[in-house]
């Protein structure tokens, strides 16, 4: 069984790399792909716990554009020990901080008081996101979940929403073909058209996430056809964020196993 989306604590996750390899275990993943937002960081960690289980871990990442329709750009099969690679990822993270800092000041003037060192210590490489702010907002008692700390505060529109002044996605599936791997666009069910398929496809976009939680059977059909209009390879996952995320679709997400081979074929295709 393949899950080619899943987040662990290097990004907005809520479980350790180890630990995630571990539920995947259990629910009878073969296959799982670490997509964390601007960070390759828990790779190392889910292979070392993947090869004794028997699993194959498989080197991804998910960059967040500044686009303000969550376009994100998935990356496949990359080599996340390109050093260039490493230095925008690290670039990007820096810029994702910048925003929380903002996004901090603005509750602070709304009367809520969280600092930086609320959060702690975070995995060195791991970026801070609107969802550890939303996580820290529901640990104070103020909102009672994630969603309701977006839709009150941190949402696009919100009181509290900052702009993200992140790559276009044109420069993120160029980093991504950079370091060797093959560029996916994410959910597209969130607001992505037709029209910004296309356009990225020119841009070396290789791939749709056609299977994801929130894609109803139409979706599906759709995307699938663009794909095949396209000649963008088929793939999904669960977009798993660990326990309390409200995220929580681990092995619910039937991806068909071709996914994998056709990923590497295209990667074949691209790189030779
Ligand atoms: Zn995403
Ligand atoms: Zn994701």
């Amino acid at each position: 069984m393949l899950d080619l989306h899943t987040h662990t604590t290097y990004s907005d996750g809520t479980l350790e790399p180890r630990a995630l390899v571990q539920a995947a275990r259990e629910l009878g993943i073969t296959h799982m792909a670490i997509a964390d937002h601007d960070s390759t960081g828990g790779l190392d960690e889910a292979r070392e716990a993947a090869g004794p289980a028997g699993m194959n871990i498989i080197p991804a990442v998910e960059i967040n554009t500044r686009d303000s329709v969550a376009v994100h750009i998935l990356g496949y099969f990359l080599d996340d020990k390109d050093a260039a690679f490493q230095e925008s990822l690290s670039k990007h993270r820096g810029l994702r901080n910048d925003r929380a800092r903002q996004i901090l000041e603005k509750l602070s003037r709304m009367g809520i008081k969280i600092s930086l060192s609320d959060f702690g210590d975070r995995p060195d490489r791991a970026a801070l996101g609107r969802p550890h702010i939303a996580d820290k907002l529901k640990e104070k008692g103020i909102v009672f979940s994630r969603q309701e700390a977006f839709d009150k505060y941190l949402a696009n529109g919100r009181p509290a929403y900052s702009d993200y002044d992140g790559p276009s996605p044109r420069e993120a599936i160029r980093m991504i073909l950079e370091a060797g791997g093959v560029p996916v666009i994410a959910h597209p069910g969130y607001a992505v058209s037709t029209e910004l398929l296309e356009n990225l496809a020119a841009e070396g976009l290789a791939g749709i996430e056609v299977y994801y939680p929130t894609h109803n059977a139409e979706q599906v059909r759709n995307f699938l056809e663009t794909a095949k209009r396209m000649d963008l390879v088929v793939t999904g996952g669960s977009d798993y964020h660990g326990p309390g995320s409200g995220h929580e679709r681990l092995g619910e997400i039937e991806v068909p196993e071709r996914a994998l081979e056709d990923l590497l074929e295209r990667r074949r295709r691209l790189f030779g």
